[in-house]
C-alpha cells in the first residue's frame, strides 16, 4: 500500500485528472502507487435528460475504465454532490486523513484560480489539508507528514506561465483514456480537440511535441536542505 513512490491525485469530477495528467500518468514509470480521489458523484454531469438517473453510475463506470488504462489501482470516491463540493470542516478532515494514512511524496489537484467552484473548493480543501497535515495538530486524524510537493493541473482554465512541462510522448494514449469518458462528450464538445490542442502548446513550451503543464504551489513552503560547514 503506502510507499515513498505513492502519488495522491484529488480531482473533483471523474474526468478532471484524466484532462489534467493522463500523459504523465501514463508515461512516469518510476511512480508505483497511484491513488486517485474523486470528489464528487458527477450528478449533474448529463446533457439529455434520459441520463439523469444513470448519470451517476455510468460516470463511476467510465472512471474505472479509465483507471485500468492509466494503470490506477486504488480510486477514492468522496460521494459529494456536484456543484456543490464545500470547503468545510467534514471534508478538510477528510482529505487531512487520506493524506496522513496514504503518506504521498506528491501530491496533486486542481490549479487556482478555476471557474468551476467544484474545481476552486477542491484546490483550496487539498492545498489547506495539505499544510495541515504536516502540523502535531488532530492525532485521531492520522499521524503528521509533510508531504514535500503539492503540484497543481489545469483542467479548461489554464495556467498563465507554468512552471513545469512534462513531455507526454504520444498524444494517442492519451485522447484512448478520455474517450472512456463518453458521457461527457456531449457536455464538453470538442473536448478531444482541446485536450490535443493543449498538448501540442504546452509540448512547444517545453520543447517536445505534446506535454502537459503543472504549477508547484508555493502555499507552503519548500525547506532547503544542505551540509553545513562544521
Ligand atoms: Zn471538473
Amino acid at each position: 500500500m503506502a510507499s515513498k513512490d505513492t502519488i495522491l491525485i484529488f480531482e473533483a469530477h471523474s474526468d478532471d485528472a484524466v484532462i489534467g495528467m493522463a500523459g504523465m500518468i501514463l508515461n512516469i514509470k518510476e511512480i508505483k502507487d497511484i491513488v486517485l480521489i474523486t470528489c464528487t458523484i458527477g450528478d449533474t454531469g448529463y446533457s439529455n435528460e434520459e441520463e439523469k438517473t444513470t448519470i451517476v453510475e455510468k460516470r463511476r463506470k467510465e472512471s474505472l475504465e479509465s483507471d485500468l488504462l492509466l494503470g490506477i489501482k486504488e480510486h477514492i470516491f468522496l460521494d459529494n454532490p456536484c456543484q456543490n463540493l464545500q470547503n468545510d470542516l467534514k471534508n478538510y478532515h477528510q482529505v487531512i486523513e487520506i493524506i496522513r494514512k496514504y503518506r504521498p511524496s506528491q501530491i496533486f489537484t486542481h490549479k487556482s484560480p478555476s471557474k468551476h467552484r467544484d474545481h476552486r473548493n477542491c484546490h483550496d480543501l487539498v492545498t489547506e489539508a495539505w499544510w495541515k497535515a504536516s502540523e502535531n495538530i488532530l492525532p485521531e486524524l492520522g499521524d503528521p507528514i509533510r508531504v514535500p510537493i503539492l503540484y497543481t493541473f489545469e483542467v479548461t482554465d489554464l495556467f498563465e506561465f507554468p512552471h513545469s512541462i512534462v513531455d507526454i510522448g504520444d498524444i494517442t494514449p492519451k485522447l484512448e483514456v478520455l474517450r472512456k469518458f463518453e458521457s461527457q462528450m456531449g457536455v464538453l464538445p470538442g473536448i478531444e480537440n482541446f485536450v490535443e490542442g493543449l498538448a501540442l502548446v504546452r509540448g512547444f513550451q517545453g520543447g517536445f511535441t505534446y506535454g502537459e503543464a503543472f504549477q508547484k504551489s508555493d502555499f507552503m513552503a519548500t525547506p532547503i536542505r544542505f551540509a553545513k560547514k562544521t
